[in-house]
């Protein structure tokens, strides 16, 4: 299996070199050293007596041991299954009981928790304790066979259409992932990236730390996002390439810093996991600064589209075309390909691949039909070959017979001088079967009538398209990932209307 190597393999060809860098303590660890400690724990885990296709779980902020644990199950054929320490104990509990992990490592900051946890043996991170482990004497590991499609790790989706969903993802599918994003972005040992996504999230752990890693290029593991910070951490680490969502970017334009910073080390700058509004496209442009949208999710990678920084400008707002190693298409509800701007599902196979949902037996067939991923999301492709992503199937509005895309209505309101975040759903109405409505929240300062948005729209909407309803927010309300949370919006509405 290819953790064993690469890791050996690395630790020769640049012993020396950091692989991982925390932020908080400014704490280093060479490959030589990485390689030592998930030896050590690959070790301290086979005495443990975890075996192939075991569990093993994490409930930790970012930090080194992501790295150590995932690589250590890797070398002993063990499951890798990081939680989102920001759901609540009934949510985590309830992860838990899905997928039975055999032991979890716990970090020290909710060592309070612990007992509330059903039933698991526990192990702590971040502590004295957690030295031994990485310390333990290095023993002979298991002799079974360990494959290619064995599962490696299992990421819960980010709930954001419904309860989180265990993607189990092989040991090929997580190399094939950096594989392909090595290949397409041309990442080098010279890169450097400071990670600020959730690492339990596959956006913190594949998308690119796990890419840079391989190639023998350093992740900084960053402290809590905070965009004045972030601009100084980038400049300190010599940062060459970041992945941020969204809503990160958002914070960070607003910033002194960023606007006095010229990122003399940074290639490219990266967004993903939502859809990207265009004032955060110009804020980089204006600053003669390279930024692209990548499109991922966990199930498929999670990346799939390459766009070079040139055609990022010129083909705004679109992913790129497929990687090297991935076959992409999308088709119309018939079942056909789509003709070049018509919209249809994407569909999405390789070796980067997930296998199957935990226990999700009628999720898995859903998705996984004919060969192909269903992503359940829809997008087009220009005459050059470019994708655009169109939004969610789940999300598009059929108003009167006719069909909105949020994501056109969001962009164009986003672009609004007053709005600071917007949402657009479609909300139950009696003669139009959904009627478009629109979730802002205004920029501090700036007051502006429905009527005044109204006749924006008009500027650029068909009036099917125009949101009847305005619904104004202090700020709206975010998922565990910082993606905007429409499921909460919806619920919120209901709650009102009733
Ligand atoms: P769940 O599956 O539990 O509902 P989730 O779909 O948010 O959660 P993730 O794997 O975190 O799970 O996110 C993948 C989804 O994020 C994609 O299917 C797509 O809808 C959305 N997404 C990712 N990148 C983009 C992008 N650049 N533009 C628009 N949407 C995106």
């Amino acid at each position: 299996n290819w953790e064993r190597d690469w890791l050996e393999n690395r630790a020769r060809l640049s012993p020396n070199k950091d692989a991982i860098i925390d932020e908080k303590t400014n704490k280093a660890w060479t490959f030589e050293q990485l390689n030592k400690r998930t030896n050590s724990t690959s070790s301290w885990l086979h005495a443990r007596g975890v075996k192939k296709g075991d569990r093993v779980a994490l409930l930790s902020p970012n930090h080194i041991s992501y790295f150590d644990l995932l690589i250590a199950c890797g070398k002993i054929g063990a499951i890798f299954v990081p939680l989102n320490w920001r759901l609540s104990f009934h949510e985590i509990n309830e992860i838990l009981a899905d997928c039975t992990p055999i032991l979890i490592g716990i970090h020290q900051q909710f060592k309070a928790i612990h007992q509330q946890l059903n039933n698991v043996n526990t192990f702590f991170i971040g502590d004295a304790s957690y030295e031994e482990l990485v310390t333990f004497p290095i023993g002979d590991l298991p002799q079974e066979e360990i494959f290619e499609t064995d599962p490696l790790a299992m990421i819960y989706t980010g709930g954001t259409t419904g309860k989180p969903k265990g993607v189990v993802l092989s040991h090929q599918s997580i190399l094939w992932n950096a594989i392909n994003t090595i290949v397409s972005w041309s990442l080098t040992e010279n890169d450097v990236t400071v990670n600020y996504m959730p690492m339990f999230h596959t956006g913190g752990l594949n998308a690119l730390s796990i890419p840079i890693l391989m190639i023998g290029g350093t992740v900084v593991i960053g402290e809590p996002f905070i965009g004045e910070k972030a601009v100084e951490a980038l400049n300190r680490y010599r940062c060459t390439t970041i992945l941020l969502v969204p809503t990160m970017y958002h914070m960070l334009i607003q910033t002194d810093e960023f606007q006095n910073s010229d990122f003399p080390f940074m290639k490219i700058f990266l967004s993903g996991a939502a859809p990207c509004p265009m004032q955060i496209y110009e804020a980089f442009q204006k600053k003669g600064l390279a930024f692209k949208e990548g499109y991922g999710l966990t199930e498929a990678g999670p990346n799939n589209f390459y766009i070079s920084p040139e055609d990022a400008q010129l083909k705004r707002g679109s992913v790129g075309k497929p990687m090297l190693f991935n076959s992409i298409k999308l088709v119309k509800a018939d079942g056909c390909e789509t003709e070049p701007n018509e919209v249809g599902e994407l569909l999405i196979k390789g070796k980067h691949a997930f296998s199957f949902y935990w226990n999700r037996e009628k999720a898995t067939q859903e998705t996984w039909k004919n060969g192909w991923i269903h992503t359940g999301d829809l997008a087009k492709r220009d005459e050059q070959g470019f994708y655009y992503i169109v939004g969610r199937k789940k999300d598009m509005i059929i108003t009167g017979g006719e069909n909105v895309y949020p994501l056109e209505v969001e962009h164009w309101l986003a672009a609004h001088p007053a709005i600071d975040e917007v949402a657009v759903l479609g909300m139950p109405d009696e003669k139009w079967g959904e009627v478009v409505a629109a979730f802002i929240a205004l920029k501090q300062t700036y007051t502006i009538q429905d009527e005044e948005l109204k006749m924006y729209c008009e500027l650029k909407l068909g009036r099917y398209k125009i949101p009847k309803q305005f619904i104004r927010l202090a700020e709206l309300p975010k998922t565990h990932v910082g993606k905007i949370d429409k499921k909460r919006l919806k619920e919120m509405r209901k709650r009102e209307n009733k």
